[in-house]
């Protein structure tokens, strides 16, 4: 799927551009990563009988998707109905845009997103909200903030531990769309970024979906600001421009007047 900047487009709309050749790189993709029996559909066949509710929709297999999922409970709530972008904030509108293309047009979807603003505008809040609904069509997802995601890697070599790295990392390689949020908050130091970069990176390789969120950006606004590539690296920057969609969302810290930040 293309998708296009248009800042003068703010509301919902079909994917006009969406060239077939784009349709035919992801259907070369070979491992299913819908349900089986559905196809994402919701309706499943029962030979001679008919159709019914497949069973990925019944409320015990979403209600371990969710678990599985491991959506924190600050956000637990957070789809996209109750999204509300701020007046006039055609950032907030164009990111709900993307969300909400990509879980509508999933498994269709080449790329994921990059949520990128300050504290408080709502990324977290649109890269949940776009599991809960892939985990509505049965997709397998998994939330990690990234500095929580390291931590359980380094533990993990700590011999009185009984989790191996590997043990850490499967459901980071296996999930169907994996959401990276806070990208870039951990010490960029060698291991911290080689680390990075191998999940990242089998991700990629593997065609899995990753949505990143980030408070960091890609222009300095002031010489002594740090930007997304000083705390990721070049190589992965880079790696993430081919991967994602880079959307800006800009605004006022939701959160300010709650947490007295
Ligand atoms: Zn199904």
């Amino acid at each position: 799927m293309s998708i296009s900047f248009n800042a003068q487009r703010l509301l919902i709309v079909p994917d006009a551009e969406e060239s077939n050749s784009s349709r035919l790189r992801v259907s070369t993709i070979a491992e299913p990563v819908v349900c089986s029996f559905c196809f994402g559909t919701g309706m499943e066949v029962v030979p001679v009988k008919g159709a019914r509710r497949c069973r990925c929709r019944t409320h015990d297999a979403r209600k371990k998707l969710l678990e599985a999922a491991r959506i924190p409970r600050r956000y637990e709530e957070c789809s996209l109905v109750n999204y509300q972008p701020a007046n006039n904030n055609g950032s907030q509108l164009q990111a709900f845009n993307y969300a909400y293309r990509l879980g509508r047009d999933y498994p269709s979807v080449d790329r994921g997103l990059l949520f990128m603003g300050t504290c408080g505008v709502g990324k977290t809040h649109l890269a949940t909200a776009i599991l809960r609904g892939l985990i509505d069509k049965g997709v397998r997802c998994l939330f990690f903030e990234f500095g929580a995601l390291l931590k359980e890697i380094q533990d993990s070599y700590n011999s009185i531990s009984q989790t191996s790295a590997l043990k850490v990392l499967a459901p980071v390689y296996e999930a169907e769309v994996l959401v990276l949020d806070e990208l870039g908050a951990s010490k960029p130091t060698d291991w911290v970024r080689d680390t990075m970069m191998q999940i990242i990176g089998t991700r990629y390789n593997n065609r899995r979906l990753t949505v990143f969120t980030t408070n960091y950006l890609d222009a300095r606004r002031h010489s002594a600001d740090e930007i997304l590539e000083d705390r990721i690296g070049v190589r992965l920057r880079s790696r993430l421009y081919e991967m994602c969609k880079t959307v800006i969302i800009e605004g006022e810290d939701n959160r300010r007047r709650f947490d007295g930040v």
